[in-house]
């Protein structure tokens, strides 16, 4: 009696394709929009930190100096607000969730020797302008201070 209940659903899923994939043998496909995990282009990052004030998680860390992003995916809830905030556009998400494996520890990524040498660059190109705008800055009011003695004395 049970088995002939169920004969016609049976018979006819003989006849129709599988709605299962075969993932993992075969690339999943993901929907349209689907959130998936964050990526970074880190050349491109400036190392501002929004992404990680902004972060809900707490997962995020930036060391701009050592040219450095660090995220831990097992904590990331995919939401998306660092993508939305980041002011270089350099996050973005990916489709593609967290594999799973035995290693929990957080990602860092680095940016390339190229690029750390042009940001070196620049932070003295940086540093040298801001000295000679004080070495002005200070030479001006020298002038003025020796002007007003000047006229201090000419009374
Ligand atoms: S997607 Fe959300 S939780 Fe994940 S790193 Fe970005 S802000 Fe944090
Ligand atoms: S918000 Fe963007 S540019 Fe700023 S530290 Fe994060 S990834 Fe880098």
């Amino acid at each position: 009696m049970g088995i002939m209940k169920y004969a016609p659903s049976a018979l006819a899923n003989m006849f129709k394709p599988p709605v299962t994939t075969k993932y993992p043998a075969e690339p999943a496909e993901y929907p349209e929009r689907s959130r998936g995990h964050i990526e970074i282009e880190i050349d491109e990052c400036i190392g501002c930190g929004l992404c990680v004030r902004c972060c809900p998680c707490g997962t995020l860390s930036v060391d701009k100096l050592k040219g450095t992003w660090t995220i831990d995916r097992f904590d990331c809830i995919a939401c998306g607000y660092c993508v939305e905030k980041c002011p270089k556009k350099c996050l973005y998400m990916k489709d593609g969730y967290q594999e799973p494996g035995d290693d929990k520890s957080p990602i860092t990524y680095t940016k390339s020797p190229e690029q750390l040498a042009k940001d070196e660059e620049q932070r003295k190109a940086l540093a040298a302008k801001a000295a000679a705008a004080k070495a002005a800055a200070e030479a001006k009011a020298k002038e003025a201070a020796a002007a007003k003695v000047a006229e201090d004395n000419a009374k």
